[in-house]
């Protein structure tokens, strides 16, 4: 059920295999691994020991993941977006009267990703929410409030690393069932920001759309053909050594 890509087992079946398997879990935490979050758990010695805990699922999400299991030949069943899973555990939460906590965003976006969630799941179940921009030190305000609500599943837009660092930080203390970073979901939620035509998320483009949205972002794809080298020369001298 998972490929071995570097030092990371990553999710091989489907997006429904995969909220069948996350039942299993008292807490988990799902990663979406695109190759800059992988990539910074490879450098960061707390990511490594997160994404590669029992409690984490790591999902390929974005082309380069889908391209590093083919080249450690043992392709991933289809990518599977952060943002898909985050709408299906929405789905789950809304069916279930399950409660959702929001971490992340500016605050005008954050408001408006409420406010068009509630439109599209009318009867959704949202216990908090809170703006990205805060110290990530000293945020006990917020952490109460968590653990007051104990909503089933917590969402924090923040980035990466930064929204990984709030999880490793928190997961423990904090009653949630699902834990998940989900970058710039609640930009595409508000509307500020659009996800890319189905045609280029099925052609593997999304990240293409991306770039032209968003230009400055082209000095962060450098991180994909660093990763996918990384990758081949790990996966050669795995095979030579048997
Ligand atoms: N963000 C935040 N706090 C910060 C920095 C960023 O909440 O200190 C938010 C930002 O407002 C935006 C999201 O994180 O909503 C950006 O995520 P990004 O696009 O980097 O994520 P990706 O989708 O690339 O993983």
């Amino acid at each position: 059920m998972f490929s071995k890509i570097l030092k990371f087992e990553v999710f091989n079946g489907t997006k429904y295999q995969l909220l069948n398997y996350i039942k299993g879990f008292e807490k988990v935490n799902i990663v979406s691994g695109n190759p800059e979050v992988l990539y910074n758990g490879l450098k960061d010695k707390d990511m490594f020991q997160s994404f590669t805990s029992k409690n984490s699922v790591i999902i390929p999400d974005g082309v380069g993941t889908l391209i590093a299991s083919r080249i450690v030949k043992n392709p991933v069943n289809e990518k599977i977006a952060g943002i898909d899973v985050m709408e299906e555990i929405i789905n789950i939460c809304k069916n279930n009267n399950y409660g959702i906590y929001l971490i992340g965003a500016k605050e005008d976006v954050l408001r408006s990703c409420i406010y068009n969630l509630k439109l599209k799941y009318p009867g959704i179940n949202i216990s908090g929410s809170h703006n990205g921009y805060f110290d990530l030190n000293n945020c006990e305000k917020i952490l109460e409030d968590i653990k007051k609500v104990k909503p089933y599943a917590l969402f924090i837009a923040m980035g990466s690393p930064r929204q990984d660092r709030f999880i490793i930080k928190n997961m423990e203390e904090l009653p949630c069932k699902v834990f998940m970073g989900v970058g710039g979901s609640f930009d595409v939620f508000s509307g500020k920001l659009k996800r890319a035509p189905k045609w280029m998320i099925n052609f593997g483009l999304e990240w293409l759309y991306r770039v032209i949205k968003e230009p400055w972002r082209i000095k962060r794809l450098i991180v994909i053909p660093r990763f996918l080298i990384k990758v081949a020369v790990d996966y050669k001298s795995r095979i030579s050594s048997f």
